[in-house]
């Protein structure tokens, strides 16, 4: 599945340049400088495949990748943005909730979560709205390596605690780095199992 085989497709700003529902896709969401983009690198095994969130132009649109012939990921713009325009922000809510309610070929999203900080209040705004689309979710904690392995436990918990109250989740979180490479096999066997 992720054998050098993954393409940019496009970027969509409206619900209208969605590309056809006909593949299976999976979607990843998390505020900026979370490590989305160093994670699908890092999955896809291609460096500059999803670019960082602080480029120009890329950062208001969900983008789609191609995985192989048969499936898409998807990656949706990055939240949390300080000084975002009221306007901006409202504009990639709408296309948020229009696509997250209306995909049905979309079969889980994964919400990355910076592994030191845990879920904040930012995070919770697009885990209640998956709740709220049916939307099963997945936690994936990024830069690990950056975190203790004596202090991974209690993020861990804080992590399970909270995703107890949204209906939506999927209940095992899986923890990442990757910078070393830690958890991309796991979060990749969970994709191919998905999809
Ligand atoms: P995005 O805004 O969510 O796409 O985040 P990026 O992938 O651009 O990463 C934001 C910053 O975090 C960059 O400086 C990355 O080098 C750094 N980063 C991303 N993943 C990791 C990781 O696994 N470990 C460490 N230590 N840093 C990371």
């Amino acid at each position: 599945l992720f054998a050098g085989e993954t393409e940019f497709l496009k970027g969509v700003v409206a619900m209208s340049g969605l590309p056809p529902s006909d593949r299976i896709e999976v979607c990843f969401a998390g505020r900026s400088n979370v490590g989305k983009s160093s994670l699908i690198n890092a999955l896809t095994g291609r460096k500059g495949l999803a670019r960082a969130s602080n480029t120009p132009g890329r950062t208001q649109e969900i983008n789609f990748f191609t995985a192989g012939a048969e499936h898409y990921l998807v990656d949706l713009p990055g939240y949390g943005y300080a000084n975002a325009p009221v306007a901006v922000v409202e504009k990639w809510q709408k296309l948020l909730k229009q696509y997250l309610s209306g995909r049905q070929n979309l079969r889980r999203a994964f919400v990355l979560i910076d592994a030191r900080h845990g879920i904040k209040k930012v995070d919770e705004e697009i885990l209640s709205l998956l709740d709220s689309s049916a939307v099963t979710f997945q936690c994936v904690l990024t830069k690990s390596d950056k975190v203790k392995a004596a202090d991974r436990e209690k993020i861990l918990q804080q992590v399970r605690e909270k995703l107890s109250k949204h209906p939506a989740a999927f209940p095992e979180i899986i923890l990442t780095s990757s910078e070393k490479g830690d958890g991309i096999p796991t979060l990749r066997a969970t994709i191919a199992t998905l999809i």
